[in-house]
């Protein structure tokens, strides 16, 4: 299962290794364009690559060892999620992580799924925390569940969290 250990770590790796974007894609026989969020990491270990494949599923790719000029380059890899589970992880890491240019890349890459083509006519129903505050996160459980949490509660709760854990270290 999840824990905020695994998210503590995933928070850090990804915060300096990571990129968050929406990936637009062209769909050729229609001419229509949509996206999806894309959380992509290169490494050249693949150990922690792994460790992601293992928590939140995804895909590792392998780009072979390259011959130049005055030396080999080693193999490297990218471990890549898209789609909602990338979404999640994104919103679910977003209070832990504190590098601003990370923290921006996933706003904008959250903005632009939410305004993208077509948004207008998804049939959204919208309900609210205790607080009444609007469901607008998703939240990873264990087994890759996910379910909905307003922002405002979600990132108190989580920072409270934090600082115990700080706290009593
Ligand atoms: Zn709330």
């Amino acid at each position: 299962m999840l824990t905020i250990r695994d998210l503590a770590w995933t928070a850090g790796f990804l915060e300096g290794e990571a990129t968050f974007r929406l990936r637009v894609n062209t769909n050729r026989a229609t001419g229509r364009s949509g996206g999806t969020n894309e959380i992509s990491v290169p490494q050249n270990e693949r150990a922690p690559l792994d460790r992601l494949r293992l928590l939140y599923g995804g895909n590792i790719t392998a780009r072979p060892e390259r011959r130049q000029r005055h030396h080999i380059s080693k193999p490297s890899y990218v471990w890549t999620l898209s789609g909602i589970a990338a979404r999640g992880l994104m919103m679910t890491l977003y209070p832990l992580i504190a590098n601003p240019a990370k923290l921006a890349q996933i706003r904008t890459a959250l903005d632009q799924w939410r305004t993208r083509p077509g948004t207008g006519i998804r049939n959204r129903a919208k309900t609210a925390c205790p607080k009444g505050h609007p469901y607008d996160t998703l939240i990873l459980l264990k087994g890759g569940k996910q379910t909905r949490r307003c922002r405002q509660c979600y990132n108190a709760s989580m920072r409270a969290f934090m600082a115990r854990r700080r706290g009593s270290a």
